[in-house]
């Protein structure tokens, strides 16, 4: 991990590693002693911070959060009510952004194929449940574009319905986002929390 920044890092309550706190999820403690996810660091409160790393996440439990009980008088047990918040609040936040994005979001193999030829940084979604000739294109694609020295990333998520339902559609296979110019910041925040609603789903 980089560290762009060394006075941001902030260190997760429960693998103690420390990461620059963009790259983390703060978490608040409100009155009643309940964690709840603050996805835009915007919530005032005194911030935790979780890496969302797939190793942290599988073995979160309740015991590793105990620490906070003393310091910050939360609840117990307090885990799978979490990530049933953080479930929630991902899946709201995703759909608010995609929507926001929808005009910039080429949908579906032919109209992101298409894209592939344009120059520009992109980031590929695909559906976990593509299909292989899907895949397969699609990964062949990026490979020459990359050859030709032009960026993309390729990030596998949910099912197809779930992509599209995030873009208002019946099924999407794979769509793909420019990641250049004023875009940039709002993509990144995207992918990010497409893979922390994918590490979630992981853990179940
Ligand atoms: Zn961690």
């Amino acid at each position: 991990m980089t560290k762009s920044d060394a006075g941001s890092e902030r260190r997760c309550v429960a693998c103690r590693s420390s990461l620059p706190k963009q790259d983390m999820l703060r978490l608040i403690v409100d009155d009643e002693g309940q964690i709840w996810p603050d996805l835009l660091h915007k919530l005032p409160g005194r911030g935790l911070y979780l890496c969302m790393e797939a190793e942290c996440l599988s073995g979160m439990s309740d015991r590793r959060l105990q620490p906070l009980r003393a310091k910050f008088k939360v609840d117990f047990p307090q885990w799978t009510l979490l990530k049933e918040r953080l479930h929630v609040i991902l899946h709201k936040q995703l759909l608010q952004m995609f929507t926001r994005l929808r005009v910039k979001t080429e949908i579906g193999r032919d109209a992101v194929m298409h894209r592939l030829w344009n120059n520009a940084p992109m980031l590929l979604l695909v559906a976990s449940d593509a299909g292989d000739a899907v895949v397969r294109q699609i990964e062949s694609a990026v490979e020459k574009r990359e050859q030709a020295g032009h960026r993309s990333r390729l990030l596998s998520v949910g099912s197809k319905q779930w992509l599209g339902e995030m873009l208002g559609r019946e099924d999407v296979a794979v769509a793909a986002l420019g990641t250049s110019g004023m875009m940039a910041t709002n993509v990144r925040k995207l992918h990010q929390f497409c893979v922390w609603y994918g590490q979630l789903k992981a853990i179940g």
